[in-house]
This record gives structure tokens, C-alpha cells and sequence, in this order.
């Protein structure tokens, strides 16, 4: 018996799981026009949706950090209203229903939606009350999703120890966690000692955007001193592990450090890909990672500014390092134990969702295969 590949459209109704994506990098184009019609922002580079799309997705040299990083100037620009917020949250949770997940972390930085007069609460109410109604939306639909919010403070702002504050504030309302973001180089996690002592203090969780284009020391200072339990990114763990001629792998301290502890990696191909800090997805260390059986979870990072979708991201893989079922249903297994939510409830969705939905694709693959033959 031999298994087919997975398709794109059997990932999709795999019950997979999300932990590093971006509210203001996932918008649908359409919502970008239509909010910026509603709020007056004249900066698009092009009102109409299919196009904008285009824009943000393929009309970009790729590696190109700077060009990147531009689109988001568009979703934080129609992002300033509680009620864009809130349509944007609930949007959200419905693209990420409708393709399979079943347990995702959102993040978002609050201090970046105050431009209009927001308070830092309203920000954090209002996309809690939009990932509620998708929610809601969802499991009417028969696409029953769990959602849960992280606080991003940024890295060249001072306002972390006030988001910490915040995240902590609305543990039991949806917030899950405390996340810092943005450049690495010139910023690193210690200047945010702080915020994450309060986190620990709080025995809350925190994960931490560090080693995405910046190597060991920044994944260092994350794990010992500011105590992140998963790592954002963290590809450059690579850097920490040497491939001898005759094909043998050694780890370095670090890296044997994060594989012991099973420090999850929040991994983003695709985005890595687009911002140049791997030069293709074939090249990509998660398939070198995933190999040495480091705690790997994919994620999409931005959906709108990568044009992926976590089921195009798995697919990718699948056929840019062979993966399989096994492969996909680990990864997914991975990210559920990973994710800031009660033991139990996890549990309850690796045994009750997660591997079943597995089990019952990849028997379905099999079936497609040997049939003929039989
Ligand atoms: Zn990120």
C-alpha cells in the first residue's frame, strides 16, 4: 500500500494548529479598500481589492525586508477604529476556520493601533469581542475554532512592561500570552527585562520574536534571560548545528539546549523566504529541523503579505521535503502541546480532534492509492 500526497485540499480539512500569525498581516484585501473608504486613509497603492492583493503578495522583489515591512503600513493605517479592529478580528477567525484550524494564537501589538485616540484597552476589547463573533460564526458553520490573543510589545519601543501589564489584565478574557517584535539587530530582548520578569512573576507565558534574521545570541538572550518558553521564528538555531562531511550532525550547546528542553520553534518558511532570511523554501532549515526532531511547529506568520495560508504552507513542505501525514500530524501534535492553553484542554484537542482527523485523512490517502490496485 502506498500513501499519496497529501493535497491541498485534504489539508484543509486537517484539524491543524496556529501559533505565530499577525492580525494586521492577514487581512482580506477587500476589508483593506472597504476600511479605508470608511476611515478616509487615501495612502493605498491602488483601490481596487484584486489588485491590492497582487501588491502586497507578488509585486515585491523578494528578500527585501524594507519592501516587506511597507505593507504594513496599509493594514495598520485602516486598523486605527474599534470597529475595523473588531471586523478585521472576526474576519480572521473565519479565513482561519475555513481553512481547517482548530486552535490558533493571533497576535497584535496594541501600542500600534492608537493613532487615532484608541486606549491600548479598546484595542485589546475590541479584537477579544471580533475573535468571540468569528468564533461564534465559525461553529455555525460546523468549523468549531479556538482562538486566543498575544500581546506584542515592540522591540524599539519602551512600552513593554505596559503590555505585559495589559496581556496579564486580560488572561482570563482571551489574552494568552505576551509576544515582543521588531527589529532585532540594535534591540535585543534585554531591554525588555522588565516586562518578561512580570510575565514569569504572573506565572504567565511569553514567546518572543528572536532568531529570525539575527543569530544565536538574540535566541540566547531569550531563553536565559527573559525566560520566552517558544521561540518566534528561532531558525537560526541552524546556525548552532554543523553537518560533517560524511553526514553526520553536531550540536552546539544552544542548540542541543533548545532540542533537549523542547523549546518550540514557531517557524515561518515562507515568510523567511520573502524577508531574506532563507533564500528558498527548499533550502529552508525546518526541513533539517523537523529531521533532527526539534519541537518544530509551522505557522504562517502573515497571510496577506506572504499569500499563504497554514494549508499552502504544509503543502509546500510536503513537497519541497516529502513530508507526509505522519509529518504533518507530528507538526500539528507539536504545536497543540506547545500552545498557552490548560493541559487539559489540549489534551482533550490532540486526542479528541486533532489525531483522529489525522488518522481518518491519512487512511483516506492510502484507500485512494491501493484501491485500484486492488
Ligand atoms: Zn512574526
Amino acid at each position: 500500500m502506498y500513501d499519496s500526497p497529501p493535497t491541498i485540499e485534504q489539508i484543509r480539512r486537517a484539524p491543524k494548529v496556529l501559533l505565530h500569525d499577525h492580525l494586521d498581516g492577514g487581512l482580506r484585501p477587500s476589508t483593506v479598500v472597504e476600511l479605508a473608504g470608511e476611515h478616509g486613509y487615501t495612502g493605498l497603492p491602488t483601490g481596487d481589492s484584486d489588485a491590492l492583493g497582487r501588491w502586497f503578495v507578488e509585486d515585491r522583489p523578494r528578500h527585501d525586508l524594507v519592501r516587506y515591512l511597507a505593507g504594513f503600513t496599509h493594514t495598520l493605517a485602516v486598523m486605527q477604529h474599534a470597529d475595523a479592529i473588531r471586523r478585521v478580528a472576526t474576519e480572521c477567525v473565519e479565513d482561519l476556520a475555513d481553512d481547517g484550524i482548530v486552535y490558533a494564537e493571533v497576535r497584535f501589538a496594541p501600542e500600534l493601533h492608537t493613532e487615532a485616540g484608541l486606549a491600548l484597552e479598546e484595542v485589546v476589547e475590541a479584537t477579544l469581542a471580533g475573535f468571540a463573533e468569528g468564533s461564534e460564526t465559525a461553529a455555525a458553520r460546523g468549523r468549531p475554532i479556538v482562538v486566543r490573543a498575544l500581546l506584542t510589545a515592540m522591540r524599539s519601543a519602551a512600552r513593554s512592561l505596559e503590555i505585559a501589564e495589559l496581556a496579564v489584565r486580560y488572561r482570563d478574557l482571551g489574552v494568552a500570552g505576551f509576544d515582543v517584535a521588531g527589529p532585532e539587530a540594535g534591540y535585543p530582548p534585554t531591554r525588555h527585562l522588565d516586562a518578561f520578569q512580570l510575565v514569569n512573576q504572573e506565572n504567565f507565558h511569553a514567546t518572543l520574536h528572536a532568531g529570525e534574521a539575527f543569530g544565536l545570541p538574540s535566541i540566547w538572550e531569550a531563553l536565559q534571560w527573559c525566560n520566552a518558553e517558544r521561540l518566534g521564528h528561532g531558525v537560526r538555531i541552524v546556525d548552532d548545528i554543523v553537518s560533517e562531511p560524511d553526514g553526520a550532525v553536531r550540536l552546539g550547546r544552544l542548540a542541543s539546549y533548545v532540542r533537549d528542553r523542547r523549546v518550540p520553534l514557531e517557524l515561518c518558511p515562507t515568510s523567511n523566504v520573502h524577508t531574506g532570511a532563507a533564500p528558498s523554501l527548499a533550502e529552508h532549515p525546518v526541513g533539517l529541523l523537523r529531521r533532527l526532531q526539534f519541537r518544530v511547529t509551522l505557522n504562517t506568520d502573515n497571510r496577506l503579505m506572504s499569500g499563504v495560508t497554514l494549508s499552502s504552507e504544509m503543502e509546500r513542505c510536503c513537497a519541497a521535503f516529502g513530508w507526509d501525514w505522519g509529518d504533518l500530524a507530528w507538526l500539528s501534535i507539536n504545536a497543540m502541546k506547545s500552545a498557552f492553553y490548560p493541559f487539559d484542554d489540549r489534551l482533550a484537542l490532540i486526542n479528541g480532534v486533532i489525531k483522529p482527523g489525522f488518522a481518518s485523512l491519512a487512511a483516506e490517502s492510502a484507500f485512494r492509492v491501493s484501491a485500484p490496485l486492488a
